[in-house]
């Protein structure tokens, strides 16, 4: 786990150890680790992937694209969990 990942938990849970807000946030049935992550709008799935190739040198474009690995559709702005 990373550094990031543990104070997000932190963030969302409370406390002071990660690993208590890892276990509350597994124990959680309504807000599970998937609702953080951007689904795809046709069918829910979170295996977005990254287009390979997105150019990173424009500031103002860095909204990447996605496709889903799922069904194949692209996503262009996948929102998480909302
Ligand atoms: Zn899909």
């Amino acid at each position: 786990m990373s550094d990031d990942v543990g104070e997000q938990l932190l963030e969302t849970w409370g406390g002071d150890d990660p690993a208590d807000a890892l276990c509350r946030a597994q124990q959680a049935p309504t807000t599970t680790p998937d609702d953080e992550l951007p689904r795809c709008p046709e069918c829910q799935s979170v295996r977005l992937r990254a287009r390979p190739g997105t150019p990173h040198q424009q500031p103002e474009k860095r909204d990447t694209d996605y496709w889903c690995e799922n069904c194949h559709t692209a996503v262009d702005d996948p929102e998480a969990g909302r």
